[in-house]
């Protein structure tokens, strides 16, 4: 089986500031990363290395062929990333000494994907296997509709959270996932409490406390595992590839969130994104 990712790709391009600038300041870097992130690469990245056959969909510029390279060094199928003529996606993120940031993202290539390439890429998917989108890219309902006529499991991991975007797509899914602030988001502005969303199997991540489950009527916690974070970014989507290639490899949905938490709380012990999200053999390691 399968997983089709219709996903961002960002370069998330990273300043060590003395402090953050006040407006019209200019200020002289301490220093300057650049790495490969984006919730769709990551999630693919996830994916790849939980054991999935993952095939990423989205669009880059000229400036973001080295992004589709890594993404393909690191397995993930790349043939529908399209080099268009735009920026690639990317977010500037200043840092001060104290962990406080500033971020500032263009979505750039990430929402010029056309809905008649995903159509092609569809056909080539099975019933039975699985799409995945985020709220970074363009045609996330044509795209989840499409899926779902073709009989793929959709799932939607609802970030960056808009309730539009939800309202949207919420007929055509199978799987939502989202964290404690989306979903309690969602129910403020939507007025619809967690329980009642009509989706079947709803995942609400809760950080260090683990994570809900909601499946026909039914609520079960899941504790996690306890470890020493070091650095959050790209926890939730290092669950989520996880959970998604445990179901595609058919495990069932306890299992695959049992895993997923493994995966999401060795993400947390480690520095960086899509770079650094673990393997089966670190995670293992790690819980020997
Ligand atoms: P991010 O936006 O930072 O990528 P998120 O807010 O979408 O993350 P979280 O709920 O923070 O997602 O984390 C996802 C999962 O990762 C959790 O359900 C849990 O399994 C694991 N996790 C996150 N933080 C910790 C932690 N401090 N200790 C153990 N596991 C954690």
């Amino acid at each position: 089986m399968a997983i089709w990712n219709l996903g961002s790709v960002n370069a998330d391009l990273v300043y060590r500031l003395p402090h953050l600038p006040a407006p019209g300041e200019t200020l002289a870097a301490l220093s300057h990363q650049r790495g490969l992130g984006g919730k769709g690469a990551n999630m693919s990245v996830a994916a790849v290395r939980a054991g999935g056959d993952v095939h990423h969909i989205g669009a880059v510029g000229e400036d973001g062929v080295w992004m589709r390279d890594r993404l393909e060094d690191y397995g993930v199928g790349v043939a529908h990333i399209r080099v268009v003529d735009a920026a690639s996606g990317h977010a500037i993120i200043a840092l001060d000494g104290s962990g406080e940031n500033q971020i500032i993202i263009h979505p750039g290539a990430n929402i010029l994907v056309e809905m008649p390439v995903l159509e092609e890429v569809l056909s080539r998917a099975s019933a039975g296997d699985i799409a995945v989108f985020q709220n970074e890219t363009n045609v996330q309902r044509d795209f989840a509709r499409a899926a779902r006529d073709r009989g793929l499991r959709v799932c939607y991991a609802a970030a960056p959270f808009s309730v539009q975007a939800v309202r949207d797509v919420l007929d055509q899914i199978d799987i939502l996932v989202m964290n404690a602030v989306e979903a309690a988001q969602l129910e403020a502005e939507m007025g619809l409490a967690v329980a009642d969303i009509p989706v079947a199997d709803v995942v609400i991540t809760l950080g260090a406390d683990g994570c809900r489950w909601l499946h026909q009527g039914r609520e079960r916690h899941f504790d996690a595992p306890r470890v020493t974070p070091v650095d959050t970014t790209g926890a939730g989507d290092t669950f989520t590839g996880y959970l998604l290639a445990a179901l595609d490899n058919k495990q069932d949905m306890a299992r695959a969130i049992s895993r997923a938490q493994m995966a999401g709380a060795v993400m947390v012990t480690r520095l960086g994104t899509a770079d650094v999200i673990p393997t089966q053999d670190d995670i293992d390691q790690f819980f020997a």
